[in-house]
């Protein structure tokens, strides 16, 4: 049976005309779903029992388990059990601008990014729409307050979910959903460059981050397999037609990894890489995970790195960071969990 949190809007019109009801029940039961908060369909009181009953048997409005939440002063991390025994993290992080969770959108990945927690094992299954909405409505009822950014930057590889995270963003974006600023959601890909150019045509202005992690093919090749399909030459105008299309900033994300990305030589030709473009880079201290042989770069040397960028005229920000004590990088606590 479906669940419901996996319709839009839209769908859901399309779903009660095609019961031979109206549409704008939809709009009705979307506010049940996301302004009150009903757990049963029975509580949408100005929907008439049949009504309710037909909808009940071609939906489901179960939630998901959460079976592990670790807190810190200004992060949560929540693990999700899924209904067919898999495991998902969320991340709710607190900062001033906001509340901001970071979601994700498959169960493992098949990316196998070599530094990565998650990229090592691999991809089980997409997740489906509902398996995100609900990420984000179960920390907002957990931690009591309301979620003002989502980032897709969780366990996954979005692009390789295109369609289910499109719907994601339009249900969150909805103002009869949870109406999250389109400027407030971020997906995060590792380069896959034919849904760079479909999402240039996403109707909603969500912002898009470009995990480059390397100025150059040679280590671009050695630590992300997809440098191989879409290597810079590829990526790079790809990016700068996105830009023309959107006009829409772009952010790089560089996760700093000692003596791999990290020279001051590296810093040169990522600046000479991104020159004219309208970006904004993300500095990353690796996170480092037992199982991997990365190290994270010392702080002299991400300073070093960070100036000559800097000096390059180029915006540049280092990731704060949240969440090192309890297990919050990528993927580790799901790891944690199944003792691998
Ligand atoms: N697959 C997507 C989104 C998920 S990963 C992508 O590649 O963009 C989110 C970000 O975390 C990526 O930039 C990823 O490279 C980075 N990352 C993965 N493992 C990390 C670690 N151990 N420490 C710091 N960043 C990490």
């Amino acid at each position: 049976m479906k669940n419901i949190y996996g319709l839009t809007l839209s769908d859901m019109e399309e779903y009660f005309v095609s019961i031979g009801s109206k549409k704008f029940h939809a709009k009705q039961l979307f506010d049940w779903l996301y302004i009150k908060r009903i757990s049963e369909f029975s509580e949408a009181s100005n929907l008439s029992k049949d009504l309710l009953n037909k909808v009940s048997e071609d939906f489901s409005c179960s939630k998901l388990k959460i079976v592990d939440i670790q807190k810190d002063e200004d992060v949560r991390k929540y693990l999700f059990e899924l209904e067919d025994g898999e495991h998902i993290e969320a991340v709710l992080m607190l900062h001033d601008f906001g509340n901001s969770v970071c979601v994700s959108s498959q169960v493992g990945c098949n990316m196998g990014c070599k530094f990565c927690e998650s990229g090592r094992r691999k991809k089980v299954r997409n997740l489906e729409v509902y398996e995100m909405v609900l990420q984000i409505l179960m920390i907002e009822e957990e931690f009591g307050n309301r979620i003002s950014h989502v980032v897709v930057m969780g366990i996954g590889e979005p692009f390789d979910n295109y369609d289910n995270v499109m719907k994601f963003f339009t249900i969150l974006n909805d103002p009869f959903g949870l109406a999250i600023g389109a400027r407030h959601l971020t997906v995060s890909t590792c380069g896959v460059v034919p849904k760079i150019k479909e999402f240039a045509k996403f109707p909603l202005q969500v912002n898009l981050a470009i995990s480059l992690h390397a100025p150059n093919n040679e280590i671009r090749d050695k630590i992300m397999p997809i440098n191989h399909a879409y290597p810079l030459e590829v990526l790079m105008p790809a990016l700068k037609e996105y830009y023309q299309k959107t006009n829409r900033r772009l952010t790089f994300e560089y996760v700093l990894l000692e003596g791999v990305n990290d020279s001051e030589e590296c810093a040169k030709q990522l600046a000479e890489l991104v020159k004219g473009m309208n970006c904004y880079i993300n500095l990353i201290p690796y996170n480092e995970t037992h199982n991997i042989e990365f190290k994270r770069t010392k702080i002299v040397q991400i300073m070093r790195f960070y100036d000559i960028l800097k000096k390059n005229k180029l915006t540049v920000t280092i990731r704060k960071e949240f969440g090192g004590k309890i297990s919050a990088a990528c993927g580790q606590l799901r790891s944690k969990k199944e003792e691998l």
